[in-house]
């Protein structure tokens, strides 16, 4: 028996089937169903919050480079997440779980998405809100700083690349819980979790931000 909770087919989602394997289909899916049930989102929220009322291209593509997943924006604006053999087969082992690894994998790309729909507002204010900032050292490189709770500024490592990452971070941990940096020692803090939630309740309400 076959039970999709999301049709992988709503018309705001664009995936083919033929490129996944079955258990990666199944992953996906269970995967925004894990976002939803987080953020608290009905099916119309979530495709609001990820489409912004175009179609998000899921691609799965066997290339493999240093990333597991990325997220861009392609052809009218819209978002396109890739999803590379690393994000399922566990090789970057963030999890001791392959699966829970793609999940987590996948809902930091799904929080890019989400993000990038808000016109990258949900990441700048959740810098602005936790006195992270960027800092000009003396190669003249930009590095950011996350500031918060704990040793590492209340990021995970990789969200002290940039306060996109720190945000798709603070939102995955956020659904997977504080679990979600596991082995690395480095625990998104509560105020990130605390401004996630509210910035889910507020798409929830229809008032969170949009680009315009
Ligand atoms: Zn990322």
């Amino acid at each position: 028996m076959i039970v999709h909770s999301i049709d992988p087919a709503a018309d705001w989602i664009e995936a083919l089937p033929t490129a996944w394997r079955p258990e990666e289909w199944a992953t996906l899916h269970a995967t925004l169903a894990d976002l939803s049930r987080a953020a608290g989102w009905s099916a119309p929220v979530l495709a609001r919050a990820l489409s912004g009322g175009k179609r998000l291209l899921v691609r799965r593509r066997p290339e493999a480079d240093d990333h597991s997943a990325l997220t861009r924006v392609v052809d009218g604006g819209r978002c396109c997440v890739e999803l590379y053999d690393r994000c399922f087969d566990g090789s970057r082992g963030r999890y001791p779980d392959r699966s829970a690894y793609a999940r987590g994998t996948i809902v930091h790309e799904l929080a890019h998405v989400w993000d990038i729909e808000s016109g990258l507002l949900l990441s700048d204010r959740m810098r602005r809100a936790t006195g992270s900032e960027y800092v000009i050292e003396a190669s003249g490189q930009a590095h950011y700083h996350p500031a918060g709770g704990g040793e590492y500024g209340g990021a995970t490592k990789c969200g002290h690349l940039s306060h996109e990452e720190d945000f798709a971070e603070a939102v995955a941990a956020f659904v997977y819980g504080p679990g979600y940096d596991q082995g690395q020692g480095r625990y998104v803090d509560r105020q990130r979790l605390a401004y996630v939630a509210r910035v889910m309740a507020q798409e929830r309400d229809g008032s969170a931000a949009r680009a315009t």
